[in-house]
């Protein structure tokens, strides 16, 4: 996984507002708000260096799945993209910082879970998570076996 050095190394130094970096992605279905699933999501805030992986990503998906599976799966929830925010523990900044980390459906794969509870560890899941590393992304569940809302570019 990437570290902090070269992270800043590859897509700068962090900023609170995203500039110069962040760029605008459309995506190819509409996504809900995690916490206002009345809220429809068309398009997401990333770093311009990830924004042609994350397309391809959301495109894999919805060839994959198809609109109805993804919805009935949550894949379409939206957890957040780019935050200017330290890591839980305090120590670093979090790769949302630079907008390279995507989380998706929060309240199913919280940080507390492990595979043994994460809707993301279930089997129909495994062809979203494969499609993010082939794209650059990692999954934390998959690595570390917590935090299986979160993706981020591998390096
Ligand atoms: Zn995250």
């Amino acid at each position: 996984m990437i570290t902090t050095a070269q992270l800043i190394s590859k897509y700068g130094p962090p900023t609170e507002n995203g500039s110069p970096y962040l760029t605008k992605l459309t995506l190819p279905y509409p996504m809900v708000l995690s916490w206002d699933k009345t809220v429809s999501v068309n398009s997401i805030s990333c770093h311009k260096l990830v924004k042609d992986n994350l397309n391809t990503v959301f495109n894999s998906i919805l060839t994959t799945y198809g609109i109805d599976e993804i919805k009935r799966l949550g894949i379409n929830i939206y957890g957040g993209c780019f935050n200017y925010r330290k890591m839980r523990n305090g120590s670093d900044w979090s790769r949302h910082s630079w907008g390279v980390a995507i989380d998706l459906d929060p309240d199913r794969n919280s940080l507390k879970q492990s595979s043994k509870t994460a809707q993301f560890a279930k089997p129909e899941y495994k062809a979203m998570i494969d499609i993010f590393y082939k794209n650059g992304f990692v999954s934390l569940g998959r690595e570390k076996n917590y935090d299986w809302m979160h993706f981020e570019i591998a390096k």
